[in-house]
């Protein structure tokens, strides 16, 4: 028995003192990948979160589904979702939990983090403090967890502030702002008005859920009592729940820190006024068996603090996709602002435009410009409000976790300060760095210096030469315009035949468009149209282009609506060709096209988007001359996704055994192999409530062997659903070949993959 008696003075806590290489307050998706990416990197990590779960907004506290660049697949960014930790947490995701159960949600994150050695994980442990050793660097952080009572005393060189709110960067006098810029300050057309607003504000959400039998309801006294004070009340309905209603939004007038315990009250009188309105107004028989399943007890925050770095990225390098030296993330969610308003707001939900496609973030945008050990990741980065409005969403905040975490792994490794690699002669090593584990910068490939496979003389077992997308799948109604993306060849007259059925004597419109950017999916040149008469019935139609185009890029053959005619489409998919439709998709202000107000600093353009899985089939087509695009030498050019061109190695259909060879002069000592394999990067893998029509994506690679020069296997791969695989062999391996033997990974999808990194 422990017995203490009456104590003079005060009792101290315990105090547990923690040194490592580098402290990540904040566990939200951007503080969880930059430790995973900082652990794996050789970095001792302390991992701090103030909640009982990973995740941030995306865990099953908030139930926000993870979202980025691909935007709900409503945009024109293609083949976009980010790259590397983040990405492996989706596809993983995807796997376990296909149906998006916010709660196997949370036990993948903390799985991620529990296998990594090299993180020191405090979970429901508050930073609330810190000390400097002089004006700019700090020295410690304060913490303390209520679970066990402990005080954590956190040391380290390195010090990443992934908070949401920025408690170490206030803490640490660090400059931020909150709030709107003045329109003179950067020029930004999207800049709010007063009275719009300029703060985003917090939401809480809820589920419901049918028991089978009669479930009353009363409500709490502090419910809202009269439904029409939120404006938009009629377009609520049984069924809608979690992220239907982002726009339950409350606070942005206020402050968005310190009031967010009233802003929350709030909320909870929205949500339980809400319930009371569909369970006892009588206008919802349906509603009798419903019950509330969960209601959110932390609110998920939009804005607040946005601390400087030494750029600013501004609504002008997201419009005109600035090219930056320092790239290291890219983002591709619209500019989203809602009005301050929120919930009581008038105004519609929210207003967002996009760009033609994704655009760069610079490193220089991840780290304090005043506290020179200060890295920053996720909403608070150095953005304005207005460019805010698009990086703030979690995947973008995940991926530039990463570009924190490397950094700090290599700060750690060379002794220097986070604003050390924002020169010339480090950031490359950075880029490639991160590159190497998927980050797919936008534009930049792997430098291949270091790549055996680039050394070796590979050979293919064939190469698919796609002079025909067969005509053996379903019939596309044209009354929306379809389109093919292909990746096609400067100066190559093309002749393309399709086959269309025609209710009566009509035309066609047939158009090839490509991007004025040769790296963009928004079709705004057009290359030739062609206006082709139809006789009724089923026939086949022959479309030869005279123009040319003069790059290599993708194109775009659209075939414009016309509510008469049936085109034919295909069962085959594969890496680097699919499919776009000029349709709407009204929950990312996609109309069919975007036409901006004037002077708001954004483009006008038409949406071409692909369509989910089962839909969006390939358009059947043959194509002359073939696409002969796929070679075996794209595997060491230094993409993982298609980029201007598919940048895949592509088996042929029938190759039975599609297979890779390296040969190398003089033996090589292998150390891995690292091969990037096709789990379709257009698809937006949303983590939460929504759920996908497949655990493993088609074009991913599940099973393949890799053997040596005598035809000894050295490693065999079954059903893999990962993007990145790397092997690493068990003992000393020096061989002068390796033969890597894939399967096709379904029927209807040839073998592929984009690169093989081998040191
Ligand atoms: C209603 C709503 C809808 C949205 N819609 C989407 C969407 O559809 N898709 C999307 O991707 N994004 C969406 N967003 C934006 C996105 O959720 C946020 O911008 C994003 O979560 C920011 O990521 P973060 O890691 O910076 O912050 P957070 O996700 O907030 O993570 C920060 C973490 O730090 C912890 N923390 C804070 N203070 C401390 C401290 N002192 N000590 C220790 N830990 C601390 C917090 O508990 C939290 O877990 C939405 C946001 C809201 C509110």
């Amino acid at each position: 028995m422990k017995k203490e008696g009456l104590f003079p003075g005060k009792r101290e806590n315990v105090i547990v003192m923690l040194q490592s290489d580098l402290v990540v307050v904040g566990g939200g998706m951007a503080g969880t990948c930059a430790a995973i990416t900082a652990a794996r990197n050789g970095t001792k990590v302390v991992l701090v979160q103030d909640r009982p779960v990973l995740g941030g907004n995306g865990s099953s506290e908030v139930r926000l589904w993870i979202l980025g660049a691909t935007s709900h697949m409503g945009n024109n960014n293609r083949w976009a979702r980010e790259g590397g930790v983040v990405d492996e947490i989706l596809v993983e995701n995807l796997f376990r939990n296909k149906e998006g159960n916010a709660v196997i949600f949370d036990t993948i994150l903390l799985e991620k983090v529990k296998e990594e050695k090299n993180i020191t994980l405090l979970l429901n442990t508050m930073v609330f403090d810190l000390e400097k050793t002089d004006e700019t660097h700090i020295s410690g952080l304060k913490a303390f967890c209520s679970q066990n009572s402990t005080e954590y005393s956190l040391v380290a060189p390195l010090f990443c502030d992934a908070s949401g709110d920025g408690i170490v960067g206030f803490k640490a006098g660090a400059s931020f702002r909150m709030g709107a810029e003045n329109k003179a300050e950067y020029g930004e057309g999207f800049t709010p008005t007063k009275e719009y607003g300029e703060l985003l504000g917090h939401t809480m959400y809820f589920y419901s859920k049918d028991t089978g039998k009669r479930v009353k309801y009363i409500a709490p006294s502090y419910a809202l009592k009269d439904i029409t004070k939120i404006p938009k009340f009629k377009s609520i309905k049984t069924g809608q729940m979690g992220c239907n209603f982002w726009w339950f939004e409350f606070g942005g007038r206020g402050d968005t820190v310190h009031d967010t315990e009233d802003i929350k009250w709030e909320l909870w009188s929205v949500i339980y006024g809400v319930w009371d309105y569909l369970k006892n107004s009588g206008k919802f028989p349906e509603a009798e068996n419903l019950t509330l399943e969960w209601v959110g007890t932390v609110p998920g925050k939009r804005e607040s603090r946005r601390f400087e770095g030494p750029y600013m990225l501004k609504q002008q390098d997201i419009v005109e996709q600035t090219h930056f030296y320092d790239g290291v993330s890219f983002g591709g969610w619209a500019i989203d602002l809602h009005p301050a308003d929120g919930v009581f707001s008038e105004l519609p939900s929210c207003n967002q435009y996009h760009s033609k496609g994704i655009y760069a973030i610079p490193y220089r945008c991840f780290f304090s410009k005043d506290i020179k050990n200060l890295f920053m990741a996720g909403r608070l980065i150095s953005a304005s409000h207005v460019a805010f409005g698009s990086t703030r969403v979690m995947a973008t905040s995940a991926h530039g976790g990463q570009v924190v975490g490397m950094a700090a792994a290599l700060c750690r490794e060379m002794g220097v300060l986070p604003e050390d690699f924002a020169g010339s002669s480090k950031i490359g090593l950075l880029q490639q760095r991160l590159n190497l584990q998927g980050q797919s910068i936008p534009g930049l490939p792997i430098e291949q210096s270091l790549n055996l496979a680039a050394k070796a003389k590979i050979e293919a077992s064939g190469e698919l030469l796609l002079d025909q997308i067969p005509f053996d799948g379903e019939w596309y109604d044209l009354r929306t315009a379809a389109g093919q993306l292909l990746p096609l060849q400067k100066d190559v007259p093309y002749r393309f035949e399709v086959m269309v059925d025609a209710g009566s004597p009509t035309s066609l419109d047939v158009e090839l468009q490509v991007s004025s950017k040769v790296f963009n999916y928004t079709p705004d040149v057009l290359v030739e149209k062609q206006i082709i008469p139809l006789k009724k019935g089923v026939q086949q139609v022959n479309i030869a282009f005279s123009n040319t185009l003069k790059e290599d890029q993708y194109g775009f053959l659209i075939f414009r609506s016309n509510p008469d005619v049936r085109i034919r489409c295909s069962e085959k998919r594969m890496t680097g060709i699919v499919s776009v439709f000029n349709k709407t998709n009204p929950a990312v202000n996609n109309h069919g096209k975007q036409i901006p107000p004037e002077n708001s600093g954004f483009e006008s353009f038409e949406f071409w988007c692909p369509e989910r899985r089962p839909k969006g089939q390939n358009l059947a087509m043959n194509i002359i001359p073939p696409l002969n695009c796929f070679s075996c030498q794209n595997i060491v050019n230094g993409f993982t996704r298609p980029y201007i061109q598919s940048n895949a190695w592509i088996a042929g259909w029938n190759d039975p055994a599609p297979r890779l060879s390296f040969k190398w002069d003089e033996p090589q000592q292998i150390n891995s192999v690292t091969l990037f394999f096709d789990t379709d990067f257009d698809h937006p893998m949303e983590s939460t409530q929504m759920g996908h029509p497949e655990d493993v994506i088609p074009f991913c690679i599940r099973n393949y062997s890799i053997k040596d020069e005598t035809g000894k296997v050295l490693f065999e791969k079954y059903d893999n659903h990962q993007t990145i695989n790397r092997w690493e062999p068990e003992s000393e391996l020096r061989t002068s070949g390796l033969l890597i033997e894939f399967e096709h990974p379904q029927e209807n999808v040839p073998a592929s993959i984009f690169e093989i990194h081998i040191d």
